[in-house]
């Protein structure tokens, strides 16, 4: 079976979920100073990933992720960084090359 680290770190504003395996390293940032809420990501979230955080708390001028997202859940698909109006989600993908020490390194969005 393929093995699978996840990990999360904050920083600043950016909220980071990373995935690594044998073949490639994911990065999901998260900018959620970008973010205005909309909740398209939650709604097409295909693993139900994320969720609405405290959006009325928010809107009151609360400083807050307005999407809450579980690393666990996500499989780093990259629909949320590709449907995200304002780009506040981002899906970089470095393929690991066997034959090589280079990597290849994808930005999704
Ligand atoms: S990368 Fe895919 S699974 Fe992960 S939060 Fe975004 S839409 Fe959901
Ligand atoms: S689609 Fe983008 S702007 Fe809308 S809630 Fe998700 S991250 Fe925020």
């Amino acid at each position: 079976m393929m093995e699978i680290e996840k990990e999360m770190d904050v920083e600043d504003s950016h909220i980071r979920c990373k995935q690594r395996t044998a073949e490639s390293e994911k990065v999901l940032d998260y900018d959620y100073k970008k973010c205005v809420g909309c909740s398209i990501c939650v709604a097409l979230c295909p693993k139900k990933a994320l969720a609405e955080g405290p959006l009325q708390e928010i809107a009151k001028g609360m400083d807050a992720p307005p999407v809450l997202i579980d690393p666990d859940a996500c499989v780093f698909c990259g629909m949320c960084a590709n449907f995200c109006p304002v780009h506040a989600f981002r899906m970089t993908v470095k393929e690991k090359v066997p034959t090589t020490e280079n990597a290849l390194a994808t930005e999704i969005s």
